[in-house]
């Protein structure tokens, strides 16, 4: 009997009255899960569920995937452009094309008066990549700004930089297929559960059918921890330290894949005398993981017949996360475990479509993997698109991290931000207000009229969102799905490919180039520019030819590179058009040699680090109910209900010391600015260390110092330092409430 009822109530699921399903893809992580959108007889949405037929999530979805129709007419959304003379007037409601022009002639005056360059456009990782595609074209081809970035800046801009650095390429080489022939599996700062629970329950399910051993290294005892079969809790932002040690009991011990080293990389001299300086009794003392337990890692990884490293933040955001990957790297090269069924360095990706901007925003270069500094990738695209190749700058302008910054210099005097919220996203963010309060002209083009930032803008463009457009989108495991339209805009919102190509039109280039009217069309340019091969003759793994609309959607994803030669072999073949799950089985890299590079990663400790007077190690992550900066989570009923507020992780043993119990208001002091936020005791952090999940607005990255990673310009967002104070607990449970609004 359940709490005293006679009779228990039978379990029922509600009939949600499903006329109709419609295949899509999630908007939201990199997993790239298909999702089934479900349609009432009178066309509303009524519900979503996971695809069975899909590779990818094989029917599961997370929270975030179930209640994400929700959004279609979740609170805040912008319905009408809006417009103000100065930030802090009142926003009048606008048309389409006054907001426009306005935008237009803004951009124009800003660039005839200081340049080019100052005028700035901020994108994301959560458009679709013809949107991405065709922003690039814009923003190269017409506007001519070359300060021009996204925010996966933030996330992955230490994994591409890693990547380039030792196979020659952007690219992840391989799969989640991975999990099922992998005999050692070791994660890096990755918490899989909360960041990507079905990518964890594609692992979980293959640790079922075949035990392998699960390495974890983090400094936080996370859920993936928890699971681990060895917990590895590294001083923060040492990473290099323990690979570089693990690496020289592999060599000193004759581990090594020698034939494959020979064969496939340059530089393992060099590594081999560097590591010499990292025996494990030496760097223990750096990397807080005791030397036994370094060289059984590296023996049952080097020994395992394939190994696999996956990593997420812990590696990217830190100041050496381009090495951090750049050693991962190593590692893997080293052991043979490249390109190989469950033997791979595999960067799992933040955002929906963080790949879809690598690959073809032109954010750090031209689209399709193409430099602004090769004169031939800048003729190619400037032939392909009619224009004088020397409207193109010949070198990458400034990052996300460094356009900034630049608005405090006087360098940039505008700007346009484009599905991003640095208003909570960035580190220091009472720098950042300061910044945005002073741009001449800011233009915010966002799902929601509420999101932060638009606190500081003169124009706001309402845009779609996820199933009200279309479009495709490229995950972790260089998958390209599509995102179905099913629903007419909001409103008067507009999809971005729209936007883009309206103010295409106001510029002089826009007359010049094509502008293909639907993303479809946009694809097909994006086809056509993936063929063929990169400067060393090697054919280029980013092909995406042989994929069409059509085939994608038969397939529920195709992962490149997939040539129209790879099309009709596969489809003679078997009829199924799955694309290549692994790069660089042949061992041939996209680096002038066609060797990997091996690339010597020598350990630097420049973190702010824990003192007397800021104790604490700060450290932050994801929580599985939010996205990023709960933009669109923060307005989903269960979302925001299962994590309404922020908190604090604290070890019971610290707070002890401080006299701080369980469930109150503590204030948190950086040399940047201070937060009140909710303690949680839990053993999960060490004494040294609090831990805080980044969603929330005027909460952790109030606090982060966000240093940069010399490559990459990544901050590091997980390693700075903080004190804890005691607060009146009424008022900081105001402070608390009145900070966020969702
Ligand atoms: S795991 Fe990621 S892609 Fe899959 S449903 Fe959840 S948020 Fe969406």
């Amino acid at each position: 009997m359940l709490f005293g009822r006679k009779k228990r109530k039978p379990i029922t699921i509600p009939d949600k009255k499903v006329k109709e399903w419609k295949y899509t893809t999630c908007n939201y992580c990199s997993t790239g899960c298909a999702i089934e959108i479900g349609l009432s007889e009178e066309k509303r949405i009524v519900t979503t569920r996971g695809h069975a037929g899909a590779d990818v999530n094989r029917g599961k979805l997370c929270i975030k995937g179930l209640l994400e129709h929700e959004l279609f007419e979740s609170p805040g959304r912008g319905t009408e452009p809006l417009i103000r003379d100065k930030h802090y007037d009142k926003f009048e409601k606008t048309t389409w094309d006054n907001a426009l022009d306005t935008t237009a002639q803004k951009i124009k005056e800003i660039q005839d008066k200081y340049g080019k360059d100052a005028f700035a456009v901020v994108s994301t990782g959560q458009l679709l990549t013809e949107e991405f595609y065709t922003l690039g074209k814009l923003t190269r081809g017409c506007i001519g700004t070359n300060n021009y970035d996204g925010n996966t800046t933030l996330c992955m801009a230490s994994a591409v930089s890693g990547y380039k650095r030792s196979f020659g390429s952007d690219g992840p080489p391989g799969c989640y297929d991975d999990f099922e022939h992998t005999h050692c599996f070791m994660a890096f700062g990755s918490n899989l559960p909360e960041q990507h629970p079905v990518i964890y329950w594609r692992l979980k399910e293959a640790l079922e059918k075949r035990k392998f051993p699960l390495i974890v290294v983090d400094p936080r005892v996370t859920m993936l921890a928890q699971f681990a079969d060895i917990h590895l809790p590294i001083t923060p932002g040492t990473d290099c330290v323990l690979i570089n040690s693990m690496m020289h009991v592999i060599i000193n011990e004759g581990l090594q894949d020698q034939a494959y080293i020979d064969a496939h990389t340059e530089g393992f001299e060099a590594v081999k005398a560097l590591v010499q300086d990292y025996a494990p009794e030496v760097a223990q003392h750096q990397c807080g993981i005791d030397e036994d337990r370094i060289r059984s890692v590296a023996r049952l990884y080097a020994k395992a017949p394939s190994a696999m490293s996956i990593w997420t933040m812990g590696i990217n955001q830190s100041t050496h996360g381009s090495d951090g990957v750049a050693n991962i790297n190593n590692l893997n090269l080293i052991t043979g475990n490249i390109g190989k069924p469950g033997g791979t360095s595999l960067s799992i990706t933040g955002q929906c479509n963080a790949m879809g901007t690598r690959e073809w925003s032109s954010c750090s270069g031209l689209p399709g993997y193409r430099a602004l500094e090769n004169p031939e990738h800048r003729q190619e695209i400037a032939d392909f698109w009619g224009i004088d190749p020397e409207f193109f700058p010949k070198k990458r302008g400034l990052a996300q991290t460094d356009i900034f910054p630049a608005i405090e210099t006087g360098d940039v005097k505008g700007m346009w931000i484009v599905a991003t919220n640095p208003m909570t996203s960035m580190a220091n963010t009472p720098r950042i207000r300061k910044m945005l309060e002073s741009l001449d002209f800011l233009v915010v083009q966002d799902v929601y009229a509420d999101v932060e930032t638009n606190q500081y803008s003169h124009v706001y463009f309402p845009a779609s969102v996820w199933a009200e457009k279309e479009g495709c989108h490229t995950n972790t495991e260089r998958r390209v799905s599509l995102i179905s339209n099913v629903l007419p805009p909001y409103a008067n919102s507009k999809p971005d490919f729209w936007i883009f190509n309206q103010m295409a039109k106001r510029f002089e280039n826009g007359q010049k180039i094509k502008f293909p009217e639907t993303p479809e069309g946009a694809f097909e340019e994006m086809k056509q520019l993936s063929k063929g091969s990169n400067p060393y003759g090697n054919e280029r793994t980013l092909d995406i030819s042989g994929m069409s609309y059509e085939k994608i959607v038969k397939a529920r994803g195709i992962q490149w590179p997939f040539s129209e030669e790879m099309a009709e072999e596969q489809d003679k073949a078997s009829g199924s058009l799955k694309g290549s799950p692994r790069l660089y089985t042949d061992g041939k890299f996209q680096t002038p040699s066609g060797k990997a590079n091996l690339i010597c990663v020598d350990f630097y400790d420049n973190n702010e680090k824990p003192c007397k007077d800021y104790p604490f190690w700060l450290n932050s992550g994801r929580v599985v109910e939010h996205f990023h900066t709960r933009t669109r989570t923060g307005k989903i009923g269960n979302c925001n209900k299962f994590s309404p507020t922020p908190y604090m992780e604290m070890n019971p043993d610290a707070a002890k010391e401080l006299g701080i119990e369980h469930q109150t208001y503590v204030r948190l002091t950086s040399r940047r600015g201070d937060a009140v936020v909710l303690v949680q005791l839990t053993q999960r952090v060490s004494r040294d260390m609090v831990f805080i999940p980044f969603h929330f607005h005027d909460c952790v990255n109030r606090l982060t110092v966000g240093l940069l990673d010399p490559y990459s310009r990544q901050p590091a967002f997980k390693q700075c330092s903080a004190r804890i104070e005691k607060v009146d607990q009424e008022e900081a449970a105001r402070l608390n409430a009145e900070r966020r609004n969702y």
